[in-house]
Formats: C-alpha cells, sequence, structure tokens
C-alpha cells in the first residue's frame, strides 16, 4: 500500500481513539512523513493490567517501509509525543526534526539510550519552511502546557493540511513563545484541505484559562499557609514553575524540587534560556534543616502515581523530608481519567496526617490551567484556518465524536471520525478505508520490546 502522486494520506497509528502515544504518518508520492513518537502509560482497557509500564504503538506498518520515510516531526516535548523516539529509533532511522526545548528534552533520552551523537536531530524555529522530501512543511507556533509547542502545515501539490498538534490559545503563555492569529488566518487564506485537531477538551464548553491567570490563586493560598507547602504539577509544565518561583521569591520562600522528572526539565528549560535567573533551587538533603514556613517544594505526583515525590511524602518515605501536621499540599493539576482512586487515597493518607489539601475544586480563585482548547476556542480556529474537511485526533471515542459534531455545527463541510490504523483520503477526495495498517503496541520488557497481546 504506497501512495502515488495524486494520494495525500493521514493514517495514525497511535492517539486517535484515546490518549496518549500519539504516532501520525503522512503519504504522498511514494514517501512517508511521520509526526510525533510518544507512549503511554496505560492498557487500551485503562488498566495497567499487561504488567508494561511503558507501552508504545508498534511501528510495523511504517518500519516495514523504512526506506520510503523521510523524517520524524516532533511537535512538542511531552511523553505522548516524544517519549518512544530513543526506544523506537533503531527501527527508524531517520532524520529527526524539532524547536530547541524539544531537542533537549529528546537529547537527554537518547543519552539514557546510549544513542547521543547517533540520531541525526535538526533544530527548526516557528515559522521555518522547508521541504523534507516531497513534503513542504512549515511550523506554526502554537501555546500549550508546555514550552515551544509547534504545529505543522504540510503542503503537497496535491492537498495540504494544517496538523495543529496539542494547542489551547493563551494570551500569556508565561514562558517561550506566543501564538499568532494571523499565522492561523493565512492559512486560511490559502486554503487548507484539511484540518487534524487536538480532541482533549472538545466536550468542554468554554474557554481554557491562562497560564498567566494563576498566580493570584496560588499566591493566596501560599501566603496564607503557615507550615510547609508542597505543590503537586506536571513535571514538564514549565510555565507553572515560572509563577512559583515568583511565589516563592514575594513570600520568603526557599523553591525546591523534588523528583527525577521536575528536575530534568528545570535542567532543560535552563539548558534553553527558558528559566528564570533568579530562582536559585534548595538542595534536597538541606531541606530537612530549613524552618517550616521557608520552604515552596514543587513535586511530582498530582496522579497518585506510586513511585513520585508525593507518593513517597504521603507514606513518609522520601529520602530528604517528612511533612507534618500543619503542612499544605496543593494539587495545581487536575485528575486524569481512570487515576481518581489512586489520588483519592493519596489525599486521604495526607489528610489522615493532618496535612492541608487544597484542589483546583476547592480553591475559589484557579491555581490550574488545561493545556487543551475548550469548545470556544475551537470554534476560533475553524473559524481562522476554514479547513474543508476535519480529522479529530489526539482524544477517547467521547472527545473525538464531540469535536466532529462541533465541526459539522460549525460548518466545516466534512468531518472524518476513524480510529488507529484507518487510511484517511485528503486527497484526491475526502473518504476513510478501516483498518488498513496493523496497530499493536509494544512494551518495555526486560531486555527489549514486545509486542503485547
Ligand atoms: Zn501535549
Ligand atoms: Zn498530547
Amino acid at each position: 500500500m504506497t501512495p502515488d502522486a495524486s494520494d495525500f494520506w493521514f493514517l495514525p497509528l497511535g492517539g486517535c481513539g484515546e490518549i496518549g502515544m500519539n504516532m501520525n504518518l503522512y503519504g504522498h508520492d511514494d514517501q512517508w512523513l511521520m509526526v510525533d513518537c510518544g507512549v503511554t502509560f496505560r492498557d487500551i482497557d485503562g488498566t495497567n493490567r499487561s504488567g508494561y509500564d511503558v507501552q508504545m504503538p508498534d511501528p510495523e506498518f511504517v518500519t516495514e517501509r523504512r526506506e520510503q520515510l523521510q523524517g520524524l516531526l516532533l511537535t512538542h516535548a511531552h511523553e505522548d509525543h516524544i517519549g518512544a523516539v530513543a526506544l523506537l529509533w533503531r527501527r527508524l532511522r531517520c532524520p529527526v526534526y524539532a524547536t530547541p526545548f524539544t531537542a533537549e528534552m529528546l537529547r537527554r533520552k537518547l543519552i539514557e539510550h546510549g544513542l547521543e551523537g547517533k540520531v541525526p536531530v535538526h533544530l527548526v524555529e516557528p515559522l521555518d519552511r522547508f521541504h523534507i522530501g516531497v513534503f513542504d512543511v512549515e511550523w506554526i507556533p502554537n501555546t500549550h502546557s508546555i514550552p515551544s509547542p509547534c504545529g505543522l502545515a504540510i503542503r503537497t501539490p496535491v492537498g495540504s493540511v494544517f496538523h495543529t498538534a496539542d494547542w489551547k490559545l493563551d494570551p500569556d503563555p508565561v514562558v517561550g513563545h506566543g501564538y499568532d492569529e494571523e499565522v492561523y488566518k493565512q492559512l486560511g487564506e490559502e486554503g487548507m484541505n484539511a484540518m487534524v485537531c487536538d480532541s482533549t477538551c472538545a466536550n468542554q464548553p468554554g474557554h481554557s484559562l491562562s497560564e498567566g491567570a494563576l498566580y493570584d490563586g496560588l499566591h493566596q493560598h501560599i501566603s496564607a499557609a503557615t507550615g510547609r507547602v508542597v505543590v503537586a504539577c506536571f513535571g514538564s509544565n514549565i510555565a507553572r514553575l515560572h509563577t512559583l518561583s515568583k511565589i516563592a521569591h514575594a513570600t520568603n520562600r526557599h523553591l525546591g524540587l523534588l523528583g527525577r522528572s521536575l528536575i530534568n526539565t528545570a535542567s532543560a528549560a535552563r539548558a534553553s534560556d527558558l528559566w528564570p535567573d533568579v530562582t536559585t533551587l534548595v538542595q534536597s538533603d538541606h531541606l530537612g534543616y530549613l524552618p517550616r514556613e521557608t520552604l515552596l517544594l514543587v513535586a511530582t505526583g498530582s496522579q497518585g502515581e506510586p513511585r513520585t515525590a508525593l507518593n513517597r511524602l504521603s507514606h513518609d518515605s522520601f529520602h530528604d523530608l517528612s511533612l507534618e501536621a500543619g503542612d499544605t499540599v496543593i494539587f495545581s493539576a487536575r485528575a486524569i481519567p481512570g487515576n481518581e482512586d489512586q489520588i483519592s487515597s493519596l489525599v486521604a493518607r495526607l489528610e489522615a496526617r493532618g496535612i492541608t489539601i487544597i484542589t483546583p475544586e476547592s480553591s475559589d480563585l484557579p491555581i490550574h490551567a488545561s493545556g487543551h482548547p475548550g469548545v470556544e476556542e475551537l470554534r476560533k480556529l475553524y473559524d481562522w484556518v476554514n479547513p474543508q474537511l476535519l480529522i479529530p485526533v489526539h482524544g477517547e471515542t467521547e472527545h473525538l465524536d464531540a469535536q466532529a459534531e462541533l465541526a459539522k455545527a460549525c460548518g466545516i463541510s466534512r468531518q472524518l471520525n476513524g480510529r488507529n490504523g484507518d487510511l484517511f483520503t485528503i486527497a484526491p477526495s475526502a473518504s476513510i478505508r478501516r483498518g488498513v495498517a496493523p496497530t499493536g503496541r509494544l512494551g518495555v520488557g526486560r531486555r527489549s520490546l514486545e509486542k503485547i497481546g
């Protein structure tokens, strides 16, 4: 199965019908391009019964056509978009393209896998436009919940697509580049055949909050606290760390980071000039000696994951620090569906020890912002880009259905609602062929990647 010169195809191998492990292919004129290559931490049924903590799409379809694969484009540095690159690199062996922060995060993973210097990683900047094989690729600056995210305008002589990747419209992303309404509108004036679009929050009304709107709420809780404060958030949210660094300064507290992924992303941000100059971090082994009221700690584990800093604190088994009655834990993150039970147990353990818990639901002012577009933002982007065809991705069935419905209601003439392994034809005409590519998963086993199921 090979696209000819009159075809422009989209073929998702992961991330379509699920949230996680994104892997997308575009095909034209005997060539393929891969967009993102991520992992998931959960089985297909949402459990962890298979025993594989880290899973990814089986790339068999594209590895059988490896000589036709022209490149791998990484839209941003979240695990569900870059987490499988180092794991699958030996099977793909194509050039990789990414903006500097994403490339820095990838570089650290490549080192861990003994691949540094072996993978050709090309640095790109927002609005760069160049050819990769037969594909004309333009990097469109987005805002999201991690620095330097980009969507991609991919053009061929027979059709074009705007692949949004993960996005929101954030007027004040706090760190890194913003988005430019005019750039989206220019895509609309040119006329995109299709838009492949993030569906994560397509069933949520309204507009996502701005990262810049969280200072007041977080400041209020932290300045009112009398003991230690631990803020649980996603390790990759550098903007949230900027906000907390400002609050640490304003409330005379020392900022400390607990958890490997936080320390790693902060270090990647520093290497990419995305770290606030004024921030000095307390070393972990000093934490036990500093007065309680002088500490503001950021911890991984907002989802109750077993091997994270917050979980260890809740069991009082964190090496450098014990929490006590009167300390405060603020959840600056929402529960990802499926994690509710392990989060409730975590909260119960903390509460049993007299620790005050603050969540986005219990806080009057906002203390968390989603990285994905709600209905209002989707409507705006449809209006600006005005594609002929909308393909919802990055969502479970309810999210994909919600976006397909919304696009229809907004007057986009065609929607193609499919799943991993389906072939979406953008040119010569919009259609879908179900189940043309194998869609298994690989799990990280003891020695190698293993087929799951
Ligand atoms: Zn993302
Ligand atoms: Zn994502």
